[in-house]
């Protein structure tokens, strides 16, 4: 069994609310990697009005042995204060996402060189992505497709290790997606609209943004995000209509490859499904 993790000190007040239980996993992937304990720690909601963000939800099934940190589930202590920046810029993020996000640690095969053209397929990486706790399973299993595959990931590091835009609308979203990173939760809007992401919601995630970049193409030209990103379908770690079609679809998630505008091939999200936390419903 894993050892219980301490808690992020995001929590409200660990010492008098929190409570430890540990689910049983039946993914056949991770009982030969782990014997698969998944640790949930879960607060009870025990004060007023004052509403910080809470993780309340922390999902690990990382063994001590054999696995390298990209990150972990501490380096998200930036989040709690910089969120409420962002809320001042753009509004209170709605509670049945600040109050249901979790930690969900992810571990993963990388590229063995530097120009990650080489997979490493001995050591397994470990990293922490922030979601909306309703996807918290879907994303350990889609994690652990991808793992099985040995489908690499550059790296997972907490958006907000990246900082804040200039002008504190969201996390430093392009200095993630330049540094090759797989991220989840970012309270922003969308780069075109004002629209909440689906980032903002906690049920996206981008994966490997300079091997699957975002092409727009307009009348007077075409914009990828990252500029240095360029879309190869048969290099290691990049997304396709294939990879994402076996994995994405039974678990209600679509990928954003598909999209004609812009074709955002990083991009996969929960779009079908229900949450009971949050205000919208999913398709
Ligand atoms: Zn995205």
């Amino acid at each position: 069994m894993t050892r219980p993790k301490k808690a992020p000190f995001v929590f409200r007040d660990p010492s008098a609310s929190m409570t430890l239980r540990s689910n049983v996993s039946s993914f056949a992937t991770g009982l030969i990697y782990l014997g698969m304990i998944a640790c949930t720690y879960s607060r009870k909601d025990t004060t007023g009005s004052v509403s910080p963000m809470v993780i309340d939800k922390l999902v690990s099934d990382l063994s001590t042995d054999r696995i390298r940190h990209h990150s972990t589930v501490a380096d998200t202590a930036g989040l709690d204060a910089e969120l409420r920046i962002i809320e001042a810029k753009l509004g209170p993020l709605e509670p049945g996402i600040r109050d249901h996000l979790a930690v969900v640690e992810v571990m993963y095969f990388t590229f063995a060189d530097s120009t990650m053209t080489i997979i490493d397929k001995v050591n397994l990486h470990s990293g922490a992505l922030v979601v909306h706790a309703c996807v918290a399973d879907d994303v350990k299993a889609i994690f652990e497709i991808l793992r099985r595959d040995t489908f690499p990931i550059a790296k997972v590091i907490p958006i907000n290790t990246y900082g804040l835009n200039a002008d504190s609308t969201g996390w430093n979203d392009a200095a993630s997606m330049a540094d090759n990173n797989t991220s989840a939760f970012n309270y922003r809007t969308k780069p075109t609209s004002r629209e909440p992401s689906k980032h903002g919601q906690g049920i996206a995630i981008d994966i490997n943004p300079v091997f699957n970049p975002m092409v727009r193409r307009e009348a007077d030209g075409t914009t990828v995000e990252p500029p240095q990103g360029r879309y190869v379908p048969n290099r290691p770690g990049t997304l396709t209509r294939a990879n994402t079609d076996e994995y994405l679809r039974p678990l209600g998630w679509s990928w954003g490859g598909r999209w004609p505008k812009p074709t955002d091939h990083q991009h996969i999200e929960k779009s079908q499904g229900r949450c009971e936390h949050m205000q919208f419903s999913l398709k």
